[in-house]
């Protein structure tokens, strides 16, 4: 009788025990902050009430030198005259865009850019383009006519009126970069969101971060993710696209024929180690198709992809 007491109370005790919080995250609370940055809403949940602050300002020096809607960004400027002396960022993000490139044979390709303009993604004045066109402009695209001097971080364009666009990866980084500068800060807690591109630093008051993926049809949260020190990042013809003649268009391109993306995907998701990596996979694998997931896994380590279809 008395064993069995003795039994009773240890376990009610442990289970008292598991769910009393640990000391430390008694106090704490968790400061949420929202910005605009990078085209899209920026939401920061950290206990440290620094973190918002020091994740807007790191992102918003990462958009002024990749942003092709300013002007003055390096991506800009790059694209205006063909050849430009860059920062280390943009030099390292470009570098890394062509090994997507080769990685995803040649689906994930920054130099879309002139596609993307004719048909009216850039300016959002949507229109479906002339064949004649499509094929012109299917000329300036390709990464491996970028040329990249490491010795003085130099790029330079092989074909003249070539042009970049960062879209598919620039969330990414930035938010890698502002985990880099969380981390010189000493903080250890936070969960970043640039519009979808997701990095989860450390835990949230000592449990892992929990992430729902959202049917882009139905709207409905499918299944949650418990994640630490992870990034997760969603593509999909949901975001943005246009409807002519009852036909969808997305704003992924395929860089092989210059049209819109078709297939049946309507979103995929990537988890891995970074953010920029999850970023360029998820775009490069609505181009690629479901079939070349396993490819892709084996040929990169430590990713996870989830694919809802249409
Ligand atoms: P994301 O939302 O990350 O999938 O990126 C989509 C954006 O990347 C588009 O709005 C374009 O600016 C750009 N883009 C479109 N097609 C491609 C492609 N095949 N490779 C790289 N970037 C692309
Ligand atoms: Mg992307």
């Amino acid at each position: 009788m008395r064993k069995k007491l003795v039994i009773t109370l240890v376990v009610l005790i442990s289970a008292i025990l598991f769910f009393i919080p640990k000391p430390e995250n008694l106090s704490k609370k968790l400061f949420k902050e929202e910005y605009l940055a990078l085209g899209t809403y920026l939401q920061v949940i950290s206990p440290d009430k620094d973190a918002g602050k020091i994740v807007f300002d790191e992102i918003k020096r990462i958009e002024s030198l990749l942003s092709k809607y300013d002007p003055d960004s390096e991506v800009s400027r790059l694209n205006r005259t063909g050849v430009l002396k860059t920062s280390p960022e943009t030099f390292y993000i470009v570098k890394k865009s062509k090994e997507f490139y080769s990685l995803t044979n040649g689906a994930f390709d920054i130099t879309v850019a002139p596609l993307v303009d004719i048909w009216g993604f850039t300016e959002k004045k949507y229109e479906v383009p002339l064949e004649t066109n499509i094929i012109k402009t299917l000329k300036l695209v390709g990464s491996d006519k970028i040329i990249l001097r490491e010795k003085d971080f130099v790029i330079q364009f092989k074909t003249s009126g070539m042009k970049i666009d960062l879209g598919a990866i620039a969330k990414g980084y930035a938010v890698d970069c502002a985990v880099k500068k969380l981390k010189e800060h000493g903080i250890k807690s936070c969960l970043i969101n640039a519009g979808g591109q997701i990095y989860c630093l450390g835990d949230r008051l000592g449990k892992p971060w929990r992430i729902g993926i959202k049917n882009p049809r139905s709207g409905k949260v499918r299944g949650k993710l418990r994640l630490r020190n992870r990034a997760i990042a969603t593509s999909g013809d949901y975001e943005q696209y246009f409807f002519k003649d009852e036909k969808r268009y997305t704003h992924i391109i395929n860089p092989k024929t210059g049209f819109p993306v078709e297939n049946a995907i309507a979103s995929v998701t990537v988890l891995a180690p970074d953010s920029t990596t999850a970023d360029a996979l998820s775009t490069a694998i609505f181009v690629l198709g479901k079939d070349k997931i396993k490819l892709l896994t084996q040929r990169i380590k430590g990713i996870e992809i989830r694919v809802i279809e249409k």
